[in-house]
């Protein structure tokens, strides 16, 4: 969804270090490592969802004052109804809305009145998604909680790349922090994901967010640049 007009602050960027695919990349793997760290793996979409909200948010958290002015405050997970967790609810039984706007089923958003992430759990318990796409839908939610904080006007399209953008920079950071575990194959999952799920549904409508390969472009070069690359 767009955000809103909710505005913190203005904001001026520091001079930060990228995050390179190589880091991401030399981070993956270790056994030893994939069992005390969360990540995409073969847990329940509830807890995948749940980790990657507490990930997103602590590298955000750490890495505010790298990029921006001001303090990070951390957006809001709507308590869910019907499933129980934080930041989920099902579509199937209940019907929410952002300010007067009814959310479509088969959508995840940020809601800029409120300050809350939500999102469909019927997106993510789908046979065509991969692990890794939850790690992704929360990321960019993230991303346009983000946008919210800064002072930046975009077109719609726009809007949705750079979000996908910063879910990039935030995973790669996280990776690079050692919060997470982002194996090799998971990025390329990712990609089946959007390309699977392309014209089904209102997260990965090319018309509003981009087609797959503008969307790939744009999380790979959040990895490669951190939030910095993904401004204007
Ligand atoms: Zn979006």
């Amino acid at each position: 969804m767009s955000i809103t007009s909710f505005r913190l602050k203005g904001f001026a960027v520091k001079a930060g270090a990228a995050v390179g695919a190589a880091t991401v990349l030399a981070m993956s793997a270790g056994p030893a490592l994939a069992q005390e760290l969360p990540g995409p793996s073969d847990a329940s979409p509830d807890q995948e969802f749940t980790d990657a909200a507490a990930v997103v948010n602590q590298y955000w958290a750490d890495h505010w004052t790298d990029y921006f002015t001001g303090s990070y405050t951390s957006p809001e997970l709507l308590p869910g109804s019907s499933i129980g967790v934080p930041g989920l609810y099902d579509s199937n039984v209940e019907q929410l809305t952002c300010g007067q706007e009814d959310l479509p089923p088969l959508n995840a958003w940020y809601c800029g009145e409120g300050d809350y992430i939500i999102a469909d759990y019927n997106l993510l318990n789908n046979q065509d998604v991969g692990d890794s796409f939850i790690w992704l839908v929360v990321a960019h939610e993230w991303g346009h909680a983000v946008q919210a904080r800064l002072d930046l006007p975009y077109q719609a399209v726009a809007d949705e790349l750079q979000a996908d953008c910063l879910a990039g920079a935030a995973l790669a950071g996280a990776t690079a922090d050692g919060s997470m575990l982002w194996d090799a194959g998971d990025d390329q999952e990712l990609f089946d994901t959007l390309d699977a799920l392309a014209d089904e549904t209102p997260w990965t409508d090319p018309d509003s967010h981009g087609d797959t390969s503008q969307r790939v472009d744009a999380y790979n070069y959040g990895v490669l640049n951190g939030p910095n690359g993904c401004l204007p």
